[in-house]
């Protein structure tokens, strides 16, 4: 295969082609080092240069002071699950949990391995089809910090806005970190791994407060410490060197795209398309959010039946758009159309979807 073609994977998912031509060109000598990125020591000042450009990016485009720092860690999202409570949930005090979707169920249930915690909310009983109203959270008296999941990608719903609350507020945005603008300000501590809206796998981006960072236990291991990390500038030991320079290449791009504000019109107007073909389809197609609560980054939908909806993924397939069968645990179909969707590839997905009701309808 020679051309490129349109990936709908929920992650890793699609980067963009111009930072894939870029890590391309220097593959063998980059920055005029003589050697690849991947052979280059993570003590040297190329690779320090690049470390700090990525944290200076990430700040900027989240228009955070110099109150935050920026952690690349690895082990996942799945790992930002246990080490957020193991650092900042003492005994004897409760963290709690908004609930909107199985990804925040395991937040959750990692929390509960090591201390008090309550569950403020949850649409846990509308099959995750909506995100909770304001009036619907009901924190506990005095939390350590109220943890959500800004977009759930695997039911397809996203917080339209974030409640004030009074806790402090920490956000698994693993699936739409970078999509759109928001007051990073409210919060004290972000996770999201890479590989959706990023960069590659390998690394996970944690955007930390200094006062939080600097308050991590020391009966905890070091590596699982916040404090480790954020004294050494994510340098502690070997870091994933190759994916951070990769996340250096996106944000560069995201700089020159016109930041957050102007992928979030984009990201609008390609979903857009998809919502549009799933709501003018007279019910051949069946969105899985609630209209106020859907994501512009994973859009979930049902056909008539399930044969119906592997016809299509595998029609959708051979015309070159992959990734679409929906996760495991919900079936149906999913798009996810993370920022280096182009908006060709949704303008394609839509009119696949009109044809193929044209002809199965
Ligand atoms: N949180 C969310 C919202 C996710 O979508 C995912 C992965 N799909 C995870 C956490 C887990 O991430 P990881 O595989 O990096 O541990």
């Amino acid at each position: 295969m020679t051309e490129r073609i349109f990936n709908f994977y929920a992650g890793p998912a699609a980067l963009p082609l111009e930072v894939l031509q870029e890590a391309q060109a220097e593959l063998l000598n980059f920055d005029h080092t003589g050697m690849s990125i991947m052979e280059i020591s993570h003590r040297s000042k190329a690779y320090e240069a690049i470390n700090a450009e990525a944290e200076a990016s990430l700040k900027e485009l989240l228009g955070l002071s110099d109150d935050y720092r920026v952690l690349f860690l690895q082990g996942g999202a799945s790992s930002q699950f246990f080490m957020v409570p193991m650092n900042f949930l003492p005994s004897g005090r409760t963290a709690d949990y908004i609930l909107t979707g199985s990804w925040s169920e395991k937040a959750l249930k990692e929390a509960q391995a090591f201390g008090q915690t309550h569950v403020a909310a949850t649409t846990s009983a509308d099959n995750y089809r909506r995100i909770p109203s304001a009036t619907e959270i009901h924190l506990s008296e005095n939390p350590v910090y109220a943890h959500i999941t800004s977009n759930n990608t695997i039911f397809g719903t996203q917080w339209q806005s974030f409640p004030k609350l009074t806790a402090p507020f920490v956000a698994d945005m693993s699936s739409d970190i970078l999509s759109r603008p928001f007051d990073a300000s409210n919060f004290a501590l972000i996770y999201a791994g890479a590989q959706k809206n990023l960069g590659p796998s390998g690394v996970t981006v944690v955007i930390i407060r200094k006062d939080w960072a600097e308050s991590s236990p020391a009966t905890i291991p070091t590596m699982l410490r916040y404090s480790t990390h954020s004294k050494n500038a994510s340098l502690y030991n070997t870091p994933p060197s190759v994916a951070v320079y990769m996340i250096n290449l996106v944000l560069r791009w995201l700089k020159k795209q016109g930041g957050l504000a102007a992928i979030a019109k984009k990201n609008q107007e390609k979903a857009a398309l998809i919502y549009d073909a799933i709501d003018r389809s007279g019910g051949f197609y069946r969105g899985h959010a609630d209209k106020d609560s859907r994501s512009l980054m994973n859009i979930t939908f049902r056909l008539p039946s399930e044969e119906l909806e592997q016809t299509f993924a595998s029609q959708a397939t051979q015309s070159d758009m992959i990734g679409l069968k929906g996760h495991r645990s919900v079936g149906g179909l999913r798009a996810s159309v993370y920022n280096a969707m182009p908006l060709a590839g949704c303008q394609a997905l839509a009119a696949f979807m009109r044809e193929f009701q044209r002809t199965n309808g």
